[in-house]
């Protein structure tokens, strides 16, 4: 079996067959991205409170966009216009886009769902905005996207089996679409393989996306969705063997440090997650140690760094105590300087880990990382979660017409 493709190329372990961490090279359209790599989160094509020159100072090679927010504003004609979504963001290093697949769980009281196509109500105007596997194929195409995601269905934590043998069955179906709809010499296009919680079922969904011709990458989705975090693990672990070694193997949403290391210890190539900025923005700064409260007391009068040995530009230059009073004050500048403490923090984790992986000590790597670091625990983790779903339950201006608010919308 050959190891390198005109889009992926391993690097280590040298036969690259082996079960575990590897690194590798993935080769876009717009340049190389070496992995394992952390895409940030830029949903609107902004990752938060960070210009796209932040972000690529800050190590970030690669970052995620959403196609179906970006096409009901600004709108896909305006992008195309600007040269695409590198011109109009004035990013010149790879994209990756989300289908808007994921909306069908933060967004599930406003869609209507067929074998067809997905049927969104907009939450900025209530226009009415189908997305067939087709569609969202062109849409990432037209914005210029290097790593274009097939249209998925995932699930939320606890639908019954029936529900997800049926999103899966639509993943499935949509997966063999979107490969037959995908122009090659556009980006990478992957698959993505479902299943939910259900053993058989990922089981039967990584064989199936692993075997369908048309796709250069293959990503496991629909976890970090409100499971245990051993259930998540168990449903990574049952697809990777299954997995096309030759094919880059994305980890959808996931993203916390030790998720990374554990993640990367079982062969993931990308993983992309809203976290590090996510909870940077409500001060939770990531350290070797775990996640720390800037808030917390001890902080008050702390006029060194947040974290020492960090060699991140907020902290180089500002102490922990002016952190505080930032974030206490609801100082915008409290957002900028912690998402660049902790987007540094998980691309220094990045670079220690492929530097482990080449070394050949990533056991070591791992098991040094989890001595020191606690995991923030679950009751916190799922009040941040709590936190970013509400906010993403949009009303604002766009009301239901009467006969969606009857309907749940998932069949
Ligand atoms: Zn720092």
């Amino acid at each position: 079996m050959t190891m390198s493709t005109p889009y992926f190329r391993v690097t280590s372990p040298p036969d690259g067959i082996a079960l575990g961490p590897r690194t590798g090279i993935l080769i876009t359209p717009h340049g190389e991205v070496q992995t394992p790599a952390f895409l940030p989160v830029a949903t609107q094509g902004s990752v938060k409170a960070l210009s796209p020159s932040d972000v690529a100072a800050l190590g970030g090679q690669v970052v995620i966009c959403n196609a179906y927010h970006l096409a009901l504003r600004p709108g896909v004609d305006l992008i195309e216009q600007a040269g695409g979504l590198h011109g109009f963001m004035g990013w010149d290093r790879p994209i990756a886009t989300d289908s808007g697949g994921f909306q069908m769980t933060s967004l599930a009281h406003r869609l209507r769902i067929s074998d067809e196509a997905v049927t969104f109500l907009s939450h900025i105007d209530g226009a009415q905005f189908h997305l067939s596997p087709e569609s969202a194929v062109a849409l990432q195409e037209r914005l210029g996207a290097d790593m274009i995601m097939c249209l998925d269905q995932p699930l939320n934590y606890g639908v019954d089996r029936d529900g997800v043998e049926r999103a899966m069955a639509r993943t499935h179906l949509w997966a063999e679409r979107s490969a037959r709809a995908h122009n090659p010499r556009s980006g990478l296009l992957y698959g993505i393989a479902q299943g939910g919680t259900e053993m058989d079922l990922r089981e039967e969904s990584s064989r199936f996306i692993a075997e369908l011709d048309g796709t250069q990458g293959i990503a496991i989705g629909g976890l970090s969705l409100g499971e245990p975090k051993d259930v998540m693990w168990e449903m990574v672990d049952v697809s990777m063997p299954l997995l096309p070694p030759h094919k880059p193997r994305h980890l959808l949403g996931v993203g916390s440090p030790e998720d990374i290391v554990e993640g990367v210890a079982r062969g993931i190539d990308t993983f992309d997650c809203a976290l590090p900025t996510r909870v940077a923005r409500n001060g939770a700064l990531y350290t070797p140690q775990g996640r720390v409260d800037i808030l917390n007391a001890r902080y008050t009068r702390e006029l060194g760094p947040v974290m020492e040995d960090c060699d991140c530009a907020t902290c180089a230059t500002h102490s922990a105590a002016y952190l505080q009073h930032l974030f206490k004050a609801k100082e915008l500048l409290a957002y900028r300087l912690a998402s660049i403490h902790n987007l540094r923090f998980i691309h220094r984790l990045f670079d220690d880990a492929r530097a482990a992986i080449g070394a050949g000590t990533y056991e070591q790597f791992r098991r040094d990382f989890h001595a020191a670091y606690t995991p923030s625990d679950a009751a916190a983790r799922e009040e941040q979660r709590g936190l970013w779903l509400r906010s993403q339950q949009v009303r604002e201006q766009a009301d239901l017409p009467e006969e969606w608010e009857s309907d749940p919308g998932l069949d």
